[in-house]
């Protein structure tokens, strides 16, 4: 089973324009779409879970034409929306039934044992007869996902899933996440490079509303090799080795600035190299995609 999108664009009537021939192959596993706020991410996510329409481009789910057979996608999707709006006087037992119903699974055990088997795997089981509204942010986005598993489907896309959540709650939630991708296309789209790094097989950058680069994580740290390199230095050293260098990324680390640059040799003896990890990747990619056009 695989995801085909073919050169997908879409600009809104504001005028922005949001995807810019989007070409992406994707899958089963887990699929990490990593980009900044606003690269285009949420525009490709509802394309694909058929709530909104494109300008031009398709979708295939194997021979599935997703924007065209939206009620045949729905059957097989399961959507984790970046905002999902919960009923705060509701259990999550009942919700969870309610959301079955309307997937159309009509027998009453049928629901019961699939509400109670999606409670267990969420870990939500104990707090099942709590409201949904006076969940912690955690409780809700594992929630989400049994919502988004209810039916068995075979294309889940979740949208920013662990934003918000604290290092626990995420730990956790990526567990959660780990154990559902093995057989269907499950797409997670974040602009957290260790959400990715955690647990994507396969991986797009995008930004500008245009993929900047696909592959297997691993891949494509090793593609920067011997091209990364470290430095302590003060801060206001920075401006002048941005001016010189392909500056990577800068962060403060115990009262000094650590700089990552891109260069094909150490640009001074006091740079040692670095294994590039994803985040050396994703601030190169991203940098590089904001120069000024030449
Ligand atoms: P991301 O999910 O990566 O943050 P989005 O897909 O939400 O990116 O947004 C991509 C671009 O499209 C942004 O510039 C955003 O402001 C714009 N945008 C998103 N939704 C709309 C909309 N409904 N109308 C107009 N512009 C939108």
């Amino acid at each position: 089973m695989a995801l085909t999108i073919t050169n997908l664009s879409k600009t809104y009537p504001n005028g922005t324009q949001a995807l810019r021939g989007v070409n992406l192959t994707i899958p089963t596993g887990m699929f990490g779409l990593l980009g900044p706020n606003g690269a285009g991410k949420s525009s490709l996510m509802r394309t694909i879970a058929t709530l909104q329409d494109a300008d031009t481009g398709s979708i295939l789910l194997d021979d599935l034409d997703v924007l065209r057979d939206k009620e045949a996608v729905r059957r097989v999707l399961g959507y984790l929306p970046q905002e999902f709006g919960v009923y705060p006087k509701v259990s999550a037992e009942e919700l969870l039934d309610h959301f079955a119903t309307l997937k159309g699974i009509a027998s009453g055990r049928e629901r019961k044992e699939m509400v109670a088997a999606l409670l267990h795997q969420t870990n939500l089981y104990d707090v099942r007869k709590k409201y949904v509204g006076g969940y912690s942010g955690g409780m809700k986005q594992r929630f989400g996902i049994a919502q988004a598993l209810l039916g068995n489907p075979r294309l889940i896309i979740v949208d920013e899933p662990t934003a918000g959540l604290d290092p626990a709650e995420r730990n956790r939630f990526h567990n959660l996440l780990s154990e559902i991708g093995e057989d269907r296309v499950v797409i997670l789209s974040t602009h957290i490079v260790s959400d990715v790094s955690d647990l994507c097989r396969h991986m797009a950058i995008i930004n500008k509303g245009e993929v900047l680069l696909t592959g297997d994580p691993l891949q494509v740290m090793q593609a920067l090799r011997g091209r990364v390199w470290r430095k302590l230095i003060e801060k206001a050293e920075l401006p002048a080795l941005q001016a010189s260098e392909q500056v990577i990324s800068s962060r403060l680390f115990a009262g000094k600035t650590v700089v990552h640059v891109l260069a094909d040799a150490a640009p001074d003896s006091g740079f040692e190299a670095v294994s590039p990890d994803l985040e050396d990747v994703y601030f190169s990619e991203i940098k590089n995609s904001e120069l000024p056009v030449r």
